[in-house]
């Protein structure tokens, strides 16, 4: 049963329907407070549940985090047990951890965290980021009060080359399953969650119940992961109660936590409120279009900005080009001022756009604007500034009314997610050519998590786990995927 819902946040409600923590400094972190004041007002409601959750969640975060005299003697504990046998339980430090690290792209890291957080709400652990060579520095605010969330330096913590670590790994879990020892007595271990766990039962065993409750007395998980596993946390019966109360509407998992945890630095927000007072602040009407390229969809650059036209014209997101000539102005004055932020790594597209819709022109009863922030060329997740650049960008994706994104991308996944909005995306080319319908609106604004377990922990065997769970459906833009609707 759903718990209560509380009321729909009003827009100059600054904690977001009791969202957000009241008690942080506003001006170490300006964005925290103010970033929704840019977006259109969420007509999404919060649980109430979710609410105590949360500050269950920030209290236990403020007893065990960094710094704190559990913490302390957790770490020992790790240092002090090499081996299982040596194992001390877990309950005796009445603190357990998960220890994020970061792979893939800023896309995908956001997308992890956020489903290592929900997975340390669920399990009670405290989630700690392992900021491997600055990963994150300057990048997002403390998202909880009087605590950090960053894993001490490397050389201080007893697992060595944590951002290393492989499945076959002796303290994995796939190697303590496959060697038939019980988790349970692990003081570590490391869990693979990254795609290339597809044919290995062992690592998706994580998904099941009974696993579950033995990794319960593991004081520290390690997981790398370069996907949202979200939804493979809604497959784990013994959850499933408390994700219900949590969320009775389970397409609104990123939304909400996502606008919980990820707040850009004051470095990044100086980034987002430049742009935004550059492109967006004038316009009647915002529209987002990300454009993304992956090697393994390859499509020429006329292609897709076709596809891009066909889909924005026809779904009434950009005028059909020509109007002007039909529509005209009573008064000389186009009725609309309709902003087009183009974010992408190329700039063909934006300037396409430009020549199209020229600046001062218009387009029957609207004038379209079209801007571009930067054009990086290539991805670069190992450098400081390019990532903060990419999360600014997402951001501002965030502040549109409409948006247009690629398929598979998490990079888009995250701006439509905060913004609280069902893209319109532009579906994965079939042999270098647009596909017919050149975008689809999503059924919903939730994630796709790509390589879900194709092992049925009901069944003990591989199955479609696509079928198992009514509100757990294949993605429309990755049908191997699946994703909450
Ligand atoms: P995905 O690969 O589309 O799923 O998204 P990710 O965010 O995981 O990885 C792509 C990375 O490439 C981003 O994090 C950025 O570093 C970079 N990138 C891709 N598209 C853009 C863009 O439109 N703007 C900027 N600034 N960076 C981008």
């Amino acid at each position: 049963t759903a718990g209560p819902l509380a009321t729909v946040p009003d827009p100059g409600d600054r904690l977001l329907g009791g969202l957000l923590a009241p008690e942080f400094d506003e001006n170490s972190c300006v964005s925290r407070y103010r970033a929704a004041l840019y977006r259109r007002p969420s007509v999404h409601a919060i649980s109430s549940h979710l609410v105590s959750a949360l500050r269950r969640y920030e209290s236990r975060h403020r007893r065990c985090g960094p710094g704190t005299p559990a913490y302390a003697r957790a770490v020992e504990r790790l240092r002090a047990a090499p081996n299982a046998s040596a194992a001390p339980s877990s309950s005796a430090a009445g603190c357990s951890y998960l220890v994020w690290n970061p792979i893939e792209g800023l896309g995908n890291r956001i997308l992890t965290i956020t489903s290592g957080f929900l997975y340390a709400l669920l399990t009670d652990r405290v989630l700690l980021l392992h900021s491997s060579g600055g990963a994150l520095d300057d990048l997002f605010c403390e998202p909880f009060p009087g605590s950090t969330w960053i894993l001490e330096e490397d050389e201080k913590f007893p697992i060595l080359g944590m951002g290393h670590l492989t499945a076959g790994h002796h303290e994995s879990l796939r190697s303590v399953l496959r060697r038939g020892e019980d988790p349970s007595a692990a003081p570590w271990l490391y869990v693979h969650l990254r795609h290339d766990y597809s044919k290995v039962h062992q690592d998706q065993q994580f998904f099941c119940d009974d696993v579950q409750a033995q990794l319960r007395r593991v004081p520290w998980l390690v997981v790398q992961s370069d996907n949202y596993f979200v939804p493979g946390l809604f497959l784990i019966p013994g959850l499933e109660r408390e994700l219900a109360r949590m969320f009775p509407r389970r397409d609104l998992v990123f939304h909400h936590l996502g606008r919980y945890l990820f707040h850009p630095s004051n470095t990044v927000w100086g980034m987002v409120t430049r742009y935004h007072d550059e492109y967006f602040a004038k316009a009647d009407e915002r529209v987002g279009i990300q454009v993304r390229k992956f090697r393994w969809a390859p499509i020429s650059t006329d292609e897709l900005y076709g596809q891009i036209l066909n889909c924005s014209q026809r779904e009434g997101i950009l005028p059909v080009h020509g109007a002007a000539a039909t529509g005209g102005f009573n008064d000389g004055q186009p009725a609309k001022q309709k902003a087009v932020l183009v974010v992408s790594l190329h700039d063909e597209y934006s300037e396409k756009l430009r020549d199209l819709y020229p600046k001062n022109g218009s387009a029957g009863r609207e004038a379209v604007s079209v801007y571009q922030p930067t054009h990086l060329g290539a991805q670069r997740s190992g450098e400081q500034q390019h990532n903060q650049k990419a999360l600014a960008e997402m951001v501002l994706l965030s502040f549109s009314d409409a948006v247009v994104t690629t398929a598979v991308s998490t990079f888009g996944y995250v701006g439509q997610g905060l913004a609280g909005l069902r893209p319109w995306v532009l579906m994965t080319p079939v042999d270098g050519k647009a596909p017919d319908t050149p975008c689809r609106h999503a059924a919903t604004m939730e994630p796709c998590f790509h390589a879900p377990p194709t092992y049925d922990c009901r069944a003990r065997a591989n199955g479609d786990v696509g079928r198992i769970v009514r509100h757990i459906r294949h993605c429309e833009d990755f049908p191997q995927g699946v994703q909450l609707v």
